[in-house]
């Protein structure tokens, strides 16, 4: 699995329409102080799925949206385009936010829900606490935690935790025919 590319349009610094490529190997990104380098982990963190928005260094939802300067005045959506190459096959994934609206979400160009997009990362070991990603302090983090974390990383390397939200929904869906079950078995017994 590796990351191929980024295209941002009005995610934060970036203004329009930006394709980053990435090497295969190993992809460096240099720039001026305040130059947007946090700016393109922030997008890929925001596109696979984020949903705090601390962790993308911002206070409101709104704020990741291109805000207008000097020479630009400000975009009404932001949207970043994730090209994955998995098993030389690529993957696209794509989050989309316009201002005062709720995030739309797309696998390979089809609109989906978050938790699909989660559950199809998941399967590759990227979902949410993935060591994909290793943020300032967060090294520090992964050595120290506790036995519930460590699990959690464990599992999410072994691809299995998208598992445990479908495990749920079916365990919700078998309650609902146990008790349909019951109401024709009582039925059943009346009629006899
Ligand atoms: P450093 O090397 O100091 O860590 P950096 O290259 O990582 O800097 P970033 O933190 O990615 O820089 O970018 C910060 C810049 O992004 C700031 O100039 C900030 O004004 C700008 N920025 C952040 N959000 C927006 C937005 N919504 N609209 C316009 N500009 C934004």
């Amino acid at each position: 699995i590796y990351l191929k590319s980024l295209e941002l349009t009005n995610f934060k610094s970036f203004i329009g329409n930006n394709k980053i490529p990435f090497s295969q190997k190993f992809t460096v990104i240099t720039g001026p102080n305040g130059s947007g380098k946090s700016n393109i982990l922030d997008a890929i963190r925001w596109v696979l799925g984020e949903q705090r928005i601390k962790a993308l260094r911002a206070e409101k939802t709104d704020e990741i949206i291109f805000g207008g300067n000097r020479f630009y005045s400000k975009a009404n959506y932001a949207k970043v385009e994730l090209c994955l190459n998995i098993f030389n096959e690529d993957y696209f994934i794509s989050r989309k936010l316009y201002r005062d609206e709720d995030s739309e979400y797309y696998l390979n160009g089809k609109e989906v829900r978050l938790k699909d997009v989660q559950f199809f990362l998941n399967n590759f070991g990227l979902g949410k606490y993935s060591f994909v990603f290793l943020g300032q302090g967060e090294i520090d983090e992964l050595i120290l935690k506790e036995n519930g974390r460590i699990r959690e990383l464990i599992e999410n390397i072994a691809g299995i935790s998208g598992y445990h939200e479908k495990v749920k929904e079916l365990l919700l869906k078998l309650e609902v025919i146990e008790s349909k079950w019951q109401e024709l078995e009582e039925k059943r017994k009346e009629l006899l």
